[in-house]
């Protein structure tokens, strides 16, 4: 009989695990706490050549998988171009890279609406518990339940996602609603903006729906942004003054956070960048945290993507990350214990790495308030957003 792997969380670290397992010949079933799918949300990702290897081994649909830019671009403050690095990459979205996942997975093996809280273990398999008091049998269990895991909880209860002192603005504009100009200038390159103390990313990704024709195509902009914990705490906290613990939904982000958001984009961004937050659907933020656990498994227990390790966003590794620790498993899944020996130093290279990287938008250098003389510079463009160093 074909040996019976629960996986907790079906975002796309859970779904890659799914797929991955499935293909090595496992039955897969698929928790996810939220009650409806989750497509349709997220925004921009980058792809590597090993996630679109996991993609292609998990027997994705890999058609119109994006858009492909050519190079990368820094922008000074005043819009100018500092220096132009050719790099190939093809950029996506969350939503998609999700859709082509969900396909892979049969709907009655994938259960919306079912939280995992924890976990048992015997010689003869694992049980998963849920909130509403029922449990299920396997002889594996996936924790893809993200960085603020229940499976984690309960196995490694001191590994805590520490909070970095910074967020990341996200907003996405549709190609059509830019000024010309803008779009000419920004639209189909990688850019940076790199001053002392804050940066911005952006890069087009598809539109609704996938859509890649010309105008349909949308803008992801990603604003890095300083906030101590006494800002976090009040940007945290929603019109009714009820106060967040680690993130805060989008659509309760009070007026005047963005308000004084927007303030600051005209004070220090490019002009191109705030043209680009005139036209965007209501921005949001996330907090940056990050963590790292010293194992990813406790008997037939495993920790896989966020849950077992989030790398800040520099890197551009959560996705792939997750495909790979999806891949290794499938490989692995008899022996818990190899996996987590596989897993952990990548993981933590892709941690340290994001935390350079992190570091280095906030080392404070007076010259260059203008983003036009940053001494890291074509090191931060090229290491950004990639796999290794
Ligand atoms: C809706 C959504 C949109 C995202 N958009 C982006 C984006 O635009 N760009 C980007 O870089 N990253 C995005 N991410 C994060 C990105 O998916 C991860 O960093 C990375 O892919 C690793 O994924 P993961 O599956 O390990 O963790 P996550 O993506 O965090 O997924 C964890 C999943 O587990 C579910 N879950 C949590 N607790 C439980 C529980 N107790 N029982 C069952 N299920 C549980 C959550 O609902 C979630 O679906 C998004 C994540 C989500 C959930």
């Amino acid at each position: 009989m074909a040996r019976h792997a629960l996986i907790a969380g079906g975002s796309i670290g859970g779904l890659f695990a799914a797929a991955a397992l499935q293909k090595a010949g496992w039955t897969v079933d698929v928790f996810e706490r939220t009650e409806v799918e989750l497509a349709g949300r997220g925004a921009g990702i980058v792809t590597h050549d090993t996630l679109i290897d996991a993609l292609r081994h998990v027997g994705a649909d890999l058609t119109d998988l994006g858009v492909q830019v050519a190079e990368r671009t820094a922008f000074d403050k005043a819009g100018g171009v500092v220096t132009v690095l050719p790099h190939p990459q093809i950029v996506t979205s969350w939503d998609r890279m999700h859709r082509i996942l969900r396909r892979l997975i049969p709907d009655d093996r994938h259960h919306l609406g079912r939280a995992v809280t924890g976990y048992a273990q015997d010689a003869d398999g694992v049980v998963a518990q849920f909130s509403d008091g029922s449990t299920v049998r396997g002889d594996l269990l996936v924790g893809a339940d993200g960085f603020r895991s229940a499976i984690r909880a309960q196995m490694l209860p001191d590994v805590q996602p520490t909070y970095a002192g910074y967020v990341v603005w996200r907003a996405l504009a549709q190609e059509r609603d830019l000024p010309a100009d803008v779009a000419a200038r920004v639209f189909p390159t990688f850019a940076f903006f790199a001053p002392s103390g804050t940066q911005i990313i952006g890069y087009p990704i598809a539109g609704r729906d996938n859509d890649l024709s010309l105008g349909n195509r949308r803008y992801n902009f990603v604003w890095y942004a300083p906030a101590d914990a006494d800002a976090l705490r009040d940007m945290l906290t929603d019109a009714a003054g009820h106060q967040h613990a680690i993130s805060i939904p989008p659509p309760l982000v009070r007026d005047d956070v963005l308000d004084a958001m927007q303030a600051n984009a005209r004070r220090i961004l490019p002009p191109d960048f705030t043209a680009i937050l005139d036209v965007s659907e209501r921005p949001f933020f996330t907090p940056i945290y990050d963590h790292h656990s010293p194992v990813m498994h406790d008997g037939r227990v495993v920790l896989l993507g966020d849950a077992a390790c989030v790398a800040r966003p520099h890197v551009g590794m959560g996705v792939t990350k997750a495909a790979e620790d999806a891949l290794a498993l499938a490989v692995h899944a008899d022996d818990p214990a190899a996996y987590s020996a596989i897993r952990v130093p990548a993981s933590e290279r892709a941690y340290l790495r994001a935390r350079k990287l992190g570091s280095w938008i906030f080392q404070d250098d007076p010259a260059n308030a203008d983003g036009a003389h940053n001494a890291r510079l074509r090191d931060i463009m090229r290491l950004t957003a990639v796999t290794e160093d």
